[in-house]
Protein backbone atom coordinates (compact mmCIF):
# COMPACT_ATOMS: atom_id res chain seq x y z
CA UNK A 1 0.00 0.00 0.00
CA UNK A 2 3.02 2.11 0.09
CA UNK A 3 1.99 5.58 -1.47
CA UNK A 4 -1.87 5.53 -1.52
CA UNK A 5 -3.35 7.64 0.72
CA UNK A 6 -6.39 5.72 1.81
CA UNK A 7 -7.48 7.48 4.97
CA UNK A 8 -11.18 8.69 4.86
CA UNK A 9 -12.05 7.19 1.41
CA UNK A 10 -13.89 5.00 0.23
CA UNK A 11 -12.62 3.10 -2.73
CA UNK A 12 -15.34 2.58 -5.66
CA UNK A 13 -18.41 1.11 -4.87
CA UNK A 14 -18.11 -2.54 -6.25
CA UNK A 15 -15.10 -3.63 -4.56
CA UNK A 16 -13.26 -2.76 -1.01
CA UNK A 17 -10.29 -4.98 -2.19
CA UNK A 18 -6.94 -3.37 -0.48
CA UNK A 19 -8.48 -0.52 0.55
CA UNK A 20 -8.94 0.48 4.10
CA UNK A 21 -12.33 1.98 4.50
CA UNK A 22 -14.44 4.18 6.89
CA UNK A 23 -17.87 2.78 7.79
CA UNK A 24 -20.08 1.00 5.48
CA UNK A 25 -23.49 3.15 4.84
CA UNK A 26 -26.58 2.13 4.59
CA UNK A 27 -27.38 4.07 1.28
CA UNK A 28 -24.00 3.17 -0.78
CA UNK A 29 -23.20 6.35 -1.07
CA UNK A 30 -19.78 8.19 0.32
CA UNK A 31 -20.79 11.94 1.48
CA UNK A 32 -20.51 13.08 -2.00
CA UNK A 33 -19.36 10.36 -4.19
CA UNK A 34 -23.13 8.85 -5.19
CA UNK A 35 -23.57 5.62 -5.95
CA UNK A 36 -26.39 5.61 -8.61
CA UNK A 37 -28.54 2.30 -10.22
CA UNK A 38 -29.21 1.81 -13.74
CA UNK A 39 -32.49 3.91 -14.58
CA UNK A 40 -34.69 0.80 -15.13
CA UNK A 41 -33.52 -0.35 -10.96
CA UNK A 42 -35.34 3.09 -10.40
CA UNK A 43 -38.58 2.05 -11.64
CA UNK A 44 -41.35 2.27 -9.12
CA UNK A 45 -44.94 1.79 -9.69
CA UNK A 46 -47.49 4.32 -9.98
CA UNK A 47 -43.96 6.64 -10.53
CA UNK A 48 -44.37 9.36 -13.45
CA UNK A 49 -43.04 12.59 -14.45
CA UNK A 50 -45.79 14.27 -16.77
CA UNK A 51 -49.62 14.11 -16.83
CA UNK A 52 -50.82 12.97 -20.16
CA UNK A 53 -54.55 12.53 -21.19
CA UNK A 54 -55.62 9.21 -21.31
CA UNK A 55 -55.60 8.71 -25.22
CA UNK A 56 -58.96 8.11 -26.99
CA UNK A 57 -59.02 4.13 -28.48
CA UNK A 58 -57.78 5.01 -31.98
CA UNK A 59 -60.24 4.26 -34.54
CA UNK A 60 -60.07 0.74 -36.34
CA UNK A 61 -57.51 1.45 -39.17
CA UNK A 62 -55.48 -0.03 -41.75
CA UNK A 63 -52.36 -0.26 -38.83
CA UNK A 64 -54.89 -1.02 -35.95
CA UNK A 65 -53.14 -4.40 -36.02
CA UNK A 66 -49.67 -3.10 -34.53
CA UNK A 67 -51.64 -1.38 -32.10
CA UNK A 68 -49.40 -2.14 -28.50
CA UNK A 69 -51.18 -4.77 -26.34
CA UNK A 70 -48.81 -4.09 -23.50
CA UNK A 71 -47.43 -0.97 -21.66
CA UNK A 72 -44.06 -0.14 -23.23
CA UNK A 73 -40.99 -1.12 -20.44
CA UNK A 74 -39.97 2.06 -19.96
CA UNK A 75 -39.06 3.23 -16.00
CA UNK A 76 -41.55 5.21 -14.42
CA UNK A 77 -39.78 8.17 -12.12
CA UNK A 78 -41.05 11.45 -11.03
CA UNK A 79 -39.01 14.46 -12.52
CA UNK A 80 -36.70 15.11 -9.47
CA UNK A 81 -35.76 11.44 -9.55
CA UNK A 82 -34.66 11.69 -13.40
CA UNK A 83 -32.86 14.85 -12.95
CA UNK A 84 -30.96 13.32 -10.00
CA UNK A 85 -30.06 10.12 -11.86
CA UNK A 86 -28.26 12.01 -14.26
CA UNK A 87 -26.71 14.76 -12.27
CA UNK A 88 -25.43 11.30 -10.37
CA UNK A 89 -24.13 9.94 -13.41
CA UNK A 90 -22.65 13.15 -14.75
CA UNK A 91 -20.40 13.32 -11.27
CA UNK A 92 -19.11 10.03 -12.03
CA UNK A 93 -17.55 11.37 -15.25
CA UNK A 94 -14.63 12.95 -16.50
CA UNK A 95 -14.36 16.19 -18.49
CA UNK A 96 -12.49 19.33 -20.19
CA UNK A 97 -14.43 21.43 -17.50
CA UNK A 98 -12.95 19.25 -14.49
CA UNK A 99 -9.00 19.03 -15.47
CA UNK A 100 -6.55 18.47 -17.79
CA UNK A 101 -7.55 15.74 -20.44
CA UNK A 102 -4.14 14.76 -21.81
CA UNK A 103 -5.02 12.80 -24.45
CA UNK A 104 -2.04 12.44 -27.10
CA UNK A 105 -3.12 13.01 -30.93
CA UNK A 106 -6.97 13.86 -29.21
CA UNK A 107 -6.15 17.60 -28.98
CA UNK A 108 -8.61 17.85 -25.60
CA UNK A 109 -8.78 21.38 -26.20
CA UNK A 110 -10.39 23.79 -23.50
CA UNK A 111 -13.75 24.97 -24.98
CA UNK A 112 -13.95 28.76 -25.11
CA UNK A 113 -17.62 29.92 -23.78
CA UNK A 114 -17.55 32.66 -26.50
CA UNK A 115 -17.71 29.77 -29.16
CA UNK A 116 -21.11 28.61 -27.40
CA UNK A 117 -22.62 31.94 -26.91
CA UNK A 118 -21.89 33.06 -30.71
CA UNK A 119 -23.31 29.43 -31.59
CA UNK A 120 -26.21 30.15 -30.00
CA UNK A 121 -27.11 32.98 -31.65
CA UNK A 122 -30.84 32.36 -32.89
CA UNK A 123 -29.70 33.30 -36.37
CA UNK A 124 -27.25 30.22 -36.63
CA UNK A 125 -28.81 28.17 -33.98
CA UNK A 126 -32.61 27.86 -35.58
CA UNK A 127 -32.03 27.93 -39.25
CA UNK A 128 -32.70 24.38 -41.05
CA UNK A 129 -31.31 23.42 -44.03
CA UNK A 130 -34.01 23.42 -46.01
CA UNK A 131 -34.77 26.95 -45.81
CA UNK A 132 -34.48 29.12 -48.68
CA UNK A 133 -31.00 30.39 -49.38
CA UNK A 134 -32.37 34.11 -49.27
CA UNK A 135 -33.33 33.65 -45.42
CA UNK A 136 -29.67 32.27 -44.36
CA UNK A 137 -27.33 34.35 -46.14
CA UNK A 138 -25.79 34.93 -42.43
CA UNK A 139 -24.75 31.33 -42.03
CA UNK A 140 -23.50 30.78 -45.47
CA UNK A 141 -20.78 33.93 -45.18
CA UNK A 142 -20.06 32.14 -41.68
CA UNK A 143 -19.21 28.92 -44.04
CA UNK A 144 -17.65 30.81 -46.59
CA UNK A 145 -15.59 32.64 -44.10
CA UNK A 146 -14.48 30.22 -41.56
CA UNK A 147 -13.75 28.31 -45.27
CA UNK A 148 -11.36 31.04 -46.49
CA UNK A 149 -9.32 30.94 -43.22
CA UNK A 150 -9.05 27.28 -43.48
CA UNK A 151 -7.66 27.84 -47.38
CA UNK A 152 -4.99 30.65 -46.27
CA UNK A 153 -4.04 29.07 -42.73
CA UNK A 154 -2.94 25.65 -45.21
CA UNK A 155 -1.77 27.61 -48.00
CA UNK A 156 -4.38 25.39 -50.42
CA UNK A 157 -6.16 26.04 -53.48
CA UNK A 158 -9.33 24.83 -51.94
CA UNK A 159 -11.89 22.92 -49.50
CA UNK A 160 -14.55 20.62 -49.25
CA UNK A 161 -16.62 22.13 -45.78
CA UNK A 162 -19.38 19.53 -45.34
CA UNK A 163 -17.57 16.00 -44.18
CA UNK A 164 -18.01 15.62 -40.05
CA UNK A 165 -14.99 14.16 -38.89
CA UNK A 166 -11.13 13.52 -39.15
CA UNK A 167 -11.72 10.18 -40.60
CA UNK A 168 -14.77 11.29 -42.77
CA UNK A 169 -12.54 14.07 -43.88
CA UNK A 170 -9.96 11.03 -44.88
CA UNK A 171 -12.68 9.51 -46.91
CA UNK A 172 -13.22 12.84 -48.80
CA UNK A 173 -9.99 13.40 -49.34
CA UNK A 174 -9.22 9.66 -51.00
CA UNK A 175 -12.52 9.89 -53.14
CA UNK A 176 -11.17 13.03 -54.45
CA UNK A 177 -7.84 11.00 -55.39
CA UNK A 178 -10.02 8.10 -57.02
CA UNK A 179 -12.15 10.65 -58.53
CA UNK A 180 -8.49 12.51 -60.03
CA UNK A 181 -7.58 9.13 -61.17
CA UNK A 182 -9.97 8.09 -62.74
CA UNK A 183 -9.84 11.45 -64.82
CA UNK A 184 -6.59 10.59 -65.70
CA UNK A 185 -8.24 6.92 -66.74
CA UNK A 186 -5.71 5.17 -64.16
CA UNK A 187 -6.40 2.50 -61.80
CA UNK A 188 -3.48 2.88 -59.35
CA UNK A 189 -5.00 1.20 -56.36
CA UNK A 190 -2.39 0.83 -53.88
CA UNK A 191 -2.05 3.68 -50.82
CA UNK A 192 0.80 3.90 -48.78
CA UNK A 193 0.89 4.55 -44.94
CA UNK A 194 3.21 4.90 -42.29
CA UNK A 195 3.24 2.21 -39.57
CA UNK A 196 2.60 5.39 -37.00
CA UNK A 197 -0.45 6.30 -38.63
CA UNK A 198 -3.40 6.96 -36.55
CA UNK A 199 -5.60 3.47 -37.12
CA UNK A 200 -8.35 5.26 -39.57
CA UNK A 201 -5.71 5.64 -42.19
CA UNK A 202 -5.11 2.62 -43.79
CA UNK A 203 -8.75 1.84 -42.15
CA UNK A 204 -10.46 4.54 -44.77
CA UNK A 205 -7.63 3.64 -47.46
CA UNK A 206 -9.13 -0.12 -47.43
CA UNK A 207 -12.73 1.31 -47.49
CA UNK A 208 -12.43 3.58 -50.23
CA UNK A 209 -11.15 0.52 -52.35
CA UNK A 210 -6.84 0.66 -52.41
CA UNK A 211 -4.62 -1.63 -51.06
CA UNK A 212 -2.43 -0.45 -48.30
CA UNK A 213 1.63 -1.01 -48.26
CA UNK A 214 2.98 -0.08 -44.60
CA UNK A 215 6.18 2.13 -44.59
CA UNK A 216 8.43 1.38 -42.14
CA UNK A 217 9.73 4.12 -39.33
CA UNK A 218 13.07 4.89 -38.51
CA UNK A 219 14.70 4.43 -35.19
CA UNK A 220 14.46 8.05 -34.35
CA UNK A 221 10.69 8.20 -34.82
CA UNK A 222 9.97 9.45 -38.37
CA UNK A 223 9.00 7.93 -41.91
CA UNK A 224 11.43 6.28 -43.26
CA UNK A 225 11.72 8.32 -46.65
CA UNK A 226 14.20 5.91 -48.61
CA UNK A 227 11.86 2.70 -47.93
CA UNK A 228 8.83 5.19 -48.83
CA UNK A 229 10.51 5.86 -51.75
CA UNK A 230 11.11 2.15 -52.68
CA UNK A 231 7.67 1.56 -52.90
CA UNK A 232 6.80 4.28 -55.13
CA UNK A 233 5.66 3.13 -58.91
CA UNK A 234 2.56 3.18 -61.26
CA UNK A 235 0.00 1.54 -58.97
CA UNK A 236 0.84 3.96 -56.30
CA UNK A 237 -2.37 6.09 -55.80
CA UNK A 238 -1.09 8.29 -53.06
CA UNK A 239 0.76 8.03 -49.65
CA UNK A 240 -1.27 8.88 -46.28
CA UNK A 241 1.11 11.01 -44.41
CA UNK A 242 0.64 12.66 -40.44
CA UNK A 243 2.95 16.12 -39.65
CA UNK A 244 3.06 16.18 -37.33
CA UNK A 245 3.36 12.75 -37.08
CA UNK A 246 1.91 10.83 -33.97
CA UNK A 247 5.18 10.21 -32.08
CA UNK A 248 5.00 13.95 -32.01
CA UNK A 249 7.61 14.64 -34.24
CA UNK A 250 7.45 16.89 -36.79
CA UNK A 251 8.45 15.55 -40.57
CA UNK A 252 10.97 17.39 -42.13
CA UNK A 253 11.05 15.73 -45.42
CA UNK A 254 7.55 15.82 -46.24
CA UNK A 255 8.41 18.58 -49.39
CA UNK A 256 11.05 15.88 -50.76
CA UNK A 257 8.71 13.19 -50.30
CA UNK A 258 5.74 15.02 -51.74
CA UNK A 259 8.09 15.77 -54.98
CA UNK A 260 9.11 12.24 -55.71
CA UNK A 261 5.07 10.95 -54.67
CA UNK A 262 4.04 13.60 -56.86
CA UNK A 263 7.45 12.57 -59.71
CA UNK A 264 5.68 9.26 -59.62
CA UNK A 265 2.26 10.52 -60.50
CA UNK A 266 0.34 10.22 -57.21
CA UNK A 267 -0.75 12.16 -54.44
CA UNK A 268 -0.20 13.33 -51.02
CA UNK A 269 -3.02 12.92 -48.19
CA UNK A 270 -1.71 14.76 -44.98
CA UNK A 271 -3.39 13.56 -41.77
CA UNK A 272 -3.97 17.16 -40.33
CA UNK A 273 -5.29 16.08 -37.01
CA UNK A 274 -2.35 17.48 -34.84
CA UNK A 275 -2.28 20.91 -36.94
CA UNK A 276 -2.87 22.17 -33.61
CA UNK A 277 1.37 21.93 -33.00
CA UNK A 278 1.55 24.29 -36.73
CA UNK A 279 -1.08 26.14 -37.19
CA UNK A 280 0.02 30.11 -38.19
CA UNK A 281 4.16 28.58 -38.41
CA UNK A 282 3.89 26.23 -41.35
CA UNK A 283 1.59 25.85 -44.38
CA UNK A 284 1.09 22.57 -45.51
CA UNK A 285 -0.05 23.39 -48.90
CA UNK A 286 3.52 24.97 -49.18
CA UNK A 287 4.96 21.38 -47.92
CA UNK A 288 3.46 19.47 -51.36
CA UNK A 289 0.23 18.41 -49.95
CA UNK A 290 -2.70 17.88 -52.03
CA UNK A 291 -5.30 16.73 -49.52
CA UNK A 292 -5.37 17.34 -45.54
CA UNK A 293 -8.69 17.36 -43.14
CA UNK A 294 -8.57 19.53 -39.98
CA UNK A 295 -10.26 18.44 -37.14
CA UNK A 296 -12.06 21.60 -36.08
CA UNK A 297 -12.26 19.46 -32.57
CA UNK A 298 -8.88 19.83 -32.08
CA UNK A 299 -7.39 22.37 -33.92
CA UNK A 300 -9.80 24.95 -33.62
CA UNK A 301 -11.56 24.11 -30.36
CA UNK A 302 -15.36 22.60 -31.15
CA UNK A 303 -16.02 20.33 -28.41
CA UNK A 304 -15.20 16.58 -29.42
CA UNK A 305 -18.57 16.05 -28.24
CA UNK A 306 -19.10 11.80 -27.70
CA UNK A 307 -18.40 10.69 -31.03
CA UNK A 308 -20.64 14.08 -33.04
CA UNK A 309 -21.66 16.42 -33.86
CA UNK A 310 -18.53 16.96 -35.45
CA UNK A 311 -16.74 18.58 -38.33
CA UNK A 312 -13.73 17.27 -40.82
CA UNK A 313 -12.84 19.79 -43.15
CA UNK A 314 -10.57 18.45 -45.93
CA UNK A 315 -8.68 21.36 -47.98
CA UNK A 316 -7.36 20.62 -51.48
CA UNK A 317 -4.66 21.22 -53.40
CA UNK A 318 -5.22 22.74 -57.60
CA UNK A 319 -4.98 19.54 -58.48
CA UNK A 320 -7.89 18.11 -56.68
CA UNK A 321 -9.89 21.33 -56.37
CA UNK A 322 -11.99 20.00 -59.03
CA UNK A 323 -13.00 16.95 -57.91
CA UNK A 324 -14.33 18.46 -54.23
CA UNK A 325 -17.81 16.79 -53.41
CA UNK A 326 -21.15 19.28 -53.01
CA UNK A 327 -22.18 21.20 -51.89
CA UNK A 328 -20.12 24.70 -52.20
CA UNK A 329 -20.75 28.21 -50.91
CA UNK A 330 -19.77 30.89 -53.66
CA UNK A 331 -20.38 34.19 -54.99
CA UNK A 332 -22.29 35.26 -57.92
CA UNK A 333 -20.82 37.73 -60.94
CA UNK A 334 -22.88 40.12 -58.30
CA UNK A 335 -21.29 39.47 -55.14
CA UNK A 336 -24.86 37.64 -54.35
CA UNK A 337 -23.78 34.34 -51.99
CA UNK A 338 -25.28 31.33 -52.58
CA UNK A 339 -24.91 26.95 -52.10
CA UNK A 340 -23.79 25.57 -55.17
CA UNK A 341 -26.04 22.02 -54.30
CA UNK A 342 -25.70 20.33 -58.14
CA UNK A 343 -23.20 19.35 -59.87
CA UNK A 344 -21.55 21.53 -63.33
CA UNK A 345 -20.91 24.05 -60.87
CA UNK A 346 -18.25 26.21 -63.38
CA UNK A 347 -15.17 26.64 -63.85
CA UNK A 348 -13.17 25.34 -62.01
CA UNK A 349 -15.28 23.02 -59.52
CA UNK A 350 -17.10 20.86 -62.04
CA UNK A 351 -16.09 17.21 -61.70
CA UNK A 352 -17.30 16.73 -58.28
CA UNK A 353 -17.23 13.10 -57.06
CA UNK A 354 -20.85 13.14 -55.43
CA UNK A 355 -21.80 14.17 -51.76
CA UNK A 356 -20.40 13.31 -48.21
CA UNK A 357 -23.58 14.50 -46.45
CA UNK A 358 -27.03 15.28 -47.20
CA UNK A 359 -26.89 18.95 -46.48
CA UNK A 360 -23.75 21.04 -46.04
CA UNK A 361 -22.03 20.26 -42.77
CA UNK A 362 -21.88 20.99 -39.41
CA UNK A 363 -22.99 24.63 -38.13
CA UNK A 364 -22.75 24.91 -35.16
CA UNK A 365 -19.41 23.47 -35.16
CA UNK A 366 -18.40 25.90 -37.80
CA UNK A 367 -19.51 28.81 -36.07
CA UNK A 368 -17.76 27.91 -32.75
CA UNK A 369 -14.93 27.18 -34.87
CA UNK A 370 -15.32 30.61 -37.06
CA UNK A 371 -15.66 32.15 -33.27
CA UNK A 372 -12.02 30.47 -32.07
CA UNK A 373 -10.40 31.53 -34.98
CA UNK A 374 -11.79 35.32 -34.53
CA UNK A 375 -11.46 36.25 -31.42
CA UNK A 376 -7.58 35.07 -31.67
CA UNK A 377 -6.92 36.49 -34.88
CA UNK A 378 -3.60 35.68 -37.04
CA UNK A 379 -0.62 36.16 -34.60
CA UNK A 380 -2.92 34.53 -31.45
CA UNK A 381 -3.33 31.18 -33.73
CA UNK A 382 0.38 31.40 -34.05
CA UNK A 383 1.07 31.60 -30.47
CA UNK A 384 -1.99 28.60 -29.97
CA UNK A 385 0.73 26.30 -31.58
CA UNK A 386 3.51 27.84 -29.84
CA UNK A 387 2.46 27.43 -26.44
CA UNK A 388 1.28 23.70 -27.23
CA UNK A 389 4.32 23.27 -28.53
CA UNK A 390 6.25 24.64 -25.25
CA UNK A 391 4.05 23.12 -22.64
CA UNK A 392 4.43 19.52 -24.11
CA UNK A 393 8.36 20.31 -24.07
CA UNK A 394 8.00 21.38 -20.55
CA UNK A 395 6.34 17.63 -19.43
CA UNK A 396 8.82 15.89 -21.72
CA UNK A 397 11.64 17.46 -19.75
CA UNK A 398 9.76 17.57 -16.64
CA UNK A 399 10.06 13.63 -16.65
CA UNK A 400 12.04 11.85 -19.18
CA UNK A 401 14.82 11.32 -15.80
CA UNK A 402 11.92 9.11 -14.43
CA UNK A 403 10.37 7.90 -17.55
CA UNK A 404 11.71 6.63 -21.03
CA UNK A 405 11.27 8.91 -23.64
CA UNK A 406 12.29 6.92 -26.50
CA UNK A 407 12.48 9.62 -29.05
CA UNK A 408 13.86 12.36 -26.32
CA UNK A 409 16.85 12.10 -27.91
CA UNK A 410 15.78 13.29 -31.33
CA UNK A 411 15.54 16.93 -29.77
CA UNK A 412 12.66 18.95 -29.12
CA UNK A 413 8.96 17.35 -29.45
CA UNK A 414 6.24 19.18 -31.27
CA UNK A 415 2.61 19.40 -28.73
CA UNK A 416 2.77 16.23 -27.22
CA UNK A 417 5.19 14.07 -25.17
CA UNK A 418 5.82 10.47 -25.87
CA UNK A 419 6.86 7.63 -23.16
CA UNK A 420 7.36 4.19 -22.72
CA UNK A 421 7.21 1.89 -19.73
CA UNK A 422 10.70 0.29 -20.81
CA UNK A 423 12.21 0.51 -18.05
CA UNK A 424 9.83 -0.05 -15.05
CA UNK A 425 10.27 -3.36 -13.06
CA UNK A 426 8.79 -7.04 -14.20
CA UNK A 427 5.30 -7.23 -14.61
CA UNK A 428 4.50 -3.19 -14.05
CA UNK A 429 3.25 -1.37 -17.01
CA UNK A 430 1.82 1.60 -19.02
CA UNK A 431 -1.66 1.05 -18.07
CA UNK A 432 -1.02 0.82 -14.21
CA UNK A 433 0.54 4.07 -14.61
CA UNK A 434 -2.63 4.95 -16.22
CA UNK A 435 -5.20 3.77 -13.73
CA UNK A 436 -3.17 5.27 -11.36
CA UNK A 437 -3.16 8.80 -12.74
CA UNK A 438 -7.16 8.13 -12.32
CA UNK A 439 -6.49 7.93 -8.54
CA UNK A 440 -4.55 11.72 -8.66
CA UNK A 441 -7.61 12.82 -10.61
CA UNK A 442 -6.79 13.16 -13.97
CA UNK A 443 -7.75 11.82 -17.11
CA UNK A 444 -5.05 8.88 -18.75
CA UNK A 445 -3.13 9.93 -21.52
CA UNK A 446 -3.15 8.20 -24.38
CA UNK A 447 -2.04 4.79 -23.95
CA UNK A 448 -0.43 1.91 -26.26
CA UNK A 449 -0.79 4.38 -29.59
CA UNK A 450 1.73 5.30 -32.15
CA UNK A 451 2.03 1.17 -32.17
CA UNK A 452 5.63 1.76 -33.42
CA UNK A 453 6.65 2.16 -29.46
CA UNK A 454 6.15 -0.35 -26.91
CA UNK A 455 3.93 0.44 -23.73
CA UNK A 456 3.68 3.85 -25.31
CA UNK A 457 2.09 6.67 -22.89
CA UNK A 458 1.43 10.02 -25.32
CA UNK A 459 0.81 13.35 -23.24
CA UNK A 460 -0.56 16.44 -24.91
CA UNK A 461 -1.09 18.92 -22.55
CA UNK A 462 -2.37 21.52 -24.93
CA UNK A 463 -1.99 25.33 -24.50
CA UNK A 464 -4.39 26.30 -22.32
CA UNK A 465 -3.00 24.73 -19.25
CA UNK A 466 -1.08 27.04 -17.16
CA UNK A 467 2.25 26.32 -15.43
CA UNK A 468 0.79 25.74 -11.96
CA UNK A 469 -1.25 23.22 -13.65
CA UNK A 470 1.22 21.36 -15.43
CA UNK A 471 3.08 21.30 -12.25
CA UNK A 472 0.90 19.06 -10.76
CA UNK A 473 0.12 16.90 -13.27
CA UNK A 474 3.72 16.48 -13.67
CA UNK A 475 4.45 16.19 -9.80
CA UNK A 476 1.25 13.04 -10.21
CA UNK A 477 3.16 11.67 -13.16
CA UNK A 478 6.84 11.76 -11.29
CA UNK A 479 5.04 9.89 -7.91
CA UNK A 480 3.26 7.33 -10.35
CA UNK A 481 6.63 6.71 -11.96
CA UNK A 482 8.49 6.46 -8.71
CA UNK A 483 5.92 3.86 -7.08
CA UNK A 484 5.97 1.83 -10.36
CA UNK A 485 10.12 1.85 -10.04
CA UNK A 486 9.96 1.10 -6.53
CA UNK A 487 8.05 -1.49 -7.38
CA UNK A 488 4.91 -1.03 -5.72
CA UNK A 489 2.21 -3.41 -6.55
CA UNK A 490 -0.36 -1.92 -5.37
CA UNK A 491 -1.20 -0.21 -8.76
CA UNK A 492 -2.34 -3.65 -10.20
CA UNK A 493 -5.02 -2.55 -8.58
CA UNK A 494 -5.35 1.27 -9.52
CA UNK A 495 -7.95 3.10 -9.80
CA UNK A 496 -8.83 3.03 -6.18
CA UNK A 497 -10.88 5.54 -5.83
CA UNK A 498 -13.32 5.97 -8.85
CA UNK A 499 -16.39 5.07 -8.70
CA UNK A 500 -15.64 1.97 -11.11
CA UNK A 501 -12.58 0.04 -10.84
CA UNK A 502 -10.90 -2.26 -13.48
CA UNK A 503 -13.28 -3.12 -15.75
CA UNK A 504 -13.34 -6.26 -18.08
CA UNK A 505 -13.17 -4.03 -21.40
CA UNK A 506 -12.74 -6.69 -23.56
CA UNK A 507 -16.21 -8.50 -22.69
CA UNK A 508 -18.02 -5.21 -22.42
CA UNK A 509 -16.95 -4.37 -26.14
CA UNK A 510 -17.29 -7.93 -27.13
CA UNK A 511 -20.56 -8.79 -25.18
CA UNK A 512 -22.39 -5.71 -24.33
CA UNK A 513 -25.33 -5.68 -22.74
CA UNK A 514 -27.82 -2.87 -24.55
CA UNK A 515 -31.15 -4.11 -23.31
CA UNK A 516 -32.25 -4.31 -20.04
CA UNK A 517 -34.20 -7.59 -19.56
CA UNK A 518 -35.07 -7.07 -15.49
CA UNK A 519 -32.78 -8.98 -13.32
CA UNK A 520 -29.33 -9.41 -14.94
CA UNK A 521 -27.18 -10.39 -12.32
CA UNK A 522 -24.81 -12.48 -13.92
CA UNK A 523 -21.77 -14.73 -12.42
C1 LIG B 1 -8.22 12.19 -34.20
C2 LIG B 1 -7.39 11.67 -35.28
C3 LIG B 1 -7.97 11.16 -36.46
C4 LIG B 1 -9.45 10.92 -36.65
O1 LIG B 1 -10.24 12.04 -36.45
P1 LIG B 1 -11.77 11.91 -36.01
O2 LIG B 1 -12.29 13.29 -36.03
O3 LIG B 1 -11.76 11.30 -34.64
O4 LIG B 1 -12.45 11.01 -36.99
C5 LIG B 1 -7.13 10.79 -37.48
N1 LIG B 1 -5.79 10.87 -37.36
C6 LIG B 1 -5.20 11.34 -36.23
C7 LIG B 1 -3.70 11.43 -36.16
C8 LIG B 1 -5.97 11.75 -35.15
O5 LIG B 1 -5.40 12.20 -34.03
Amino acid sequence: MSGVNTAGWRPSMNSTEGVATGPVTASGDRALMLEEPLIFELDGEGKWGVDIDACERPMASALAKFARKAAPALPGLTEPEVVRHYTRLSRQNYGIDLGPFPLGSCTMKHNPRLNEKMARLPGFADVHPLQPQKTVEGALEVIEQLADWLITLTGMASVAMSPKAGAHGELCGLLCIRAALDARGETRDIVLVPESAHGTNPATAAFAGFKVQTIPATPEGRVDVAALKEKLGPDVAGVMITNPNTCGLFEPELKDIADAVHAAGGYVYCDGANFNAIVGRVRPGDLGVDAMHINLHKTFSTPHGGGGPGAGPVVLSEALAPFAPLPFVTRGADGSIHLVEEENRGEGHDRAFGRMVAFHGQMGMFTRALAYILSHGADGLRQVAEDAVLNANYVLRSLDDVLEAPFGASGPCMHEALFSDAGLPEGLSTLDIAKGLIDEGFHPMTVYFPLVVKGAMLIEPTETESKQGLDRFIASMRRLAERAKAGDESLHAAPFYAPRRRLDETRAARKPVLVWKGDQTEG
